[in-house]
């Protein structure tokens, strides 16, 4: 039975994981800061996991999960993602994702070098070029988030040269019901399901018109599984190729909206929606879109949710929990 180490594993992605790779028989360890109990979405397989605590920023912990779970495969999913806050916690940022990274690599390097690394790259390391976004396109990160992904990206391609098996997934925007509720999708979709119980408050949203190539975070962990099972290490973009706006974004939901709650009347955008000049961003990025050609031809990967069966599958969880939780202030 392979061994799987992930790190991350209460976020989004490494809640998908976990059961993606549970499901292909894997023993999972996974790294978390506190009781693992606490997160919603890993009680379905909270018994099935081992847990090891530890934190990105400190090496020592670091060493001794590894040595508890001793794995196969590392899959470092760990990281502060919200650009904002990388501009509020720059160094924070970069030690968290770049020095996490390296701390993990040395410690591979020293104890176990056949383990098999995944890394959490990001299109936020495109910034503003043109056109869709491959393997080979320009990095020209616009944010400390950015930079420290970019790090990261590059540190794993040296060790990929001094002998360790280090893979790196450009992921594109990916989203669930799990998503963090700062994000933007789920932002949108949370104040969706507040509206359909009644709260008329408005919406305030930044840039409606950055477009991003938003995927289903489901899908794009078996992306990363398949990296790790293949011949060599390498880099994949991994999207759907199609972007859309915000705007975008905020009308489908409101089809969706409408079409959930039986054709009762939702609001226009223009009247839900106020544009707060705070959540406006320097160094916006304007839009983002895949090419992920590479990892069709070579991981047989495709995505299988669409953009209308996303926003259809968050918006329905976030009215699933609206009416669970009616009542309950929510200032986020
Ligand atoms: P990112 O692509 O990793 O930065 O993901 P986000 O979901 O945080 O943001 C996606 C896009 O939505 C960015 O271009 C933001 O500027 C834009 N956006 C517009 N309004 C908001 C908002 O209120 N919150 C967030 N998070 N993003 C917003």
């Amino acid at each position: 039975m392979k061994k799987a180490l992930i790190t991350g594993i209460s976020g989004q992605d490494g809640s998908y994981l976990a059961e993606y790779l549970l499901g292909l028989g894997y023993e999972v360890w996974g790294l978390v800061r506190r009781e693992p109990a606490t997160v919603r979405w890993l009680e379905p397989v909270v018994h099935r996991v081992e847990f090891v605590y530890g934190d990105m920023r400190d090496a020592e912990s670091l060493a001794v999960a590894f040595q508890k779970s001793w794995p196969d495969e590392l899959y470092n999913l760990a990281g502060q993602v919200f650009v904002p806050t990388s501009w509020e916690c720059p160094a924070e940022t970069m030690d968290i994702n770049a020095g996490g990274l390296a701390r993990l690599l040395q410690i591979v390097e020293r104890q176990k070098p056949d383990t098999r690394v995944y890394q959490a790259s990001t299109s936020e390391m495109f910034g503003n070029t043109d056109g869709a976004r491959n393997e080979q396109s320009q990095l020209r990160p616009m944010s400390p988030y950015g930079v420290s992904k970019m790090a990261a990206h590059r540190l794993a391609a040296n060790y990929r040269n001094r002998g360790i098996f280090v893979a790196s997934g450009i992921l594109f925007n990916h989203e669930s019901p799990r998503r963090g509720p700062e994000m933007v999708t789920r932002k949108i979709t949370r104040a969706a399901a507040r509206w359909a119980m009644g709260d008329r408050k408005k919406l305030r949203l930044g840039n409606l018109h950055a477009r991003r190539d938003w995927g289903f975070a489901g899908d794009y962990v078996k992306a990363m599984h398949a990296m790790l099972q293949n011949g060599s290490a390498k880099d994949y973009v991994i999207g759907t190729g199609i972007s859309h706006s915000v705007e975008d974004f905020l009308h489908q939901v409101l089809v969706e909206l409408h079409r959930i709650s039986d054709g009762a009347e939702v609001p226009s955008v223009e009247d839900w929606v106020e544009i707060d000049p705070h959540l406006l961003r320097t160094g916006e990025i304007h839009d983002l879109r895949a090419d992920a050609s590479l990892a069709h031809n070579e991981l047989a990967w495709q995505p299988n949710v669409d953009f209308p069966q996303l926003v259809r599958m968050m918006v329905k969880a976030d009215l699933v929990s609206a009416r669970e939780t009616r009542g309950t202030p929510d200032n986020c």
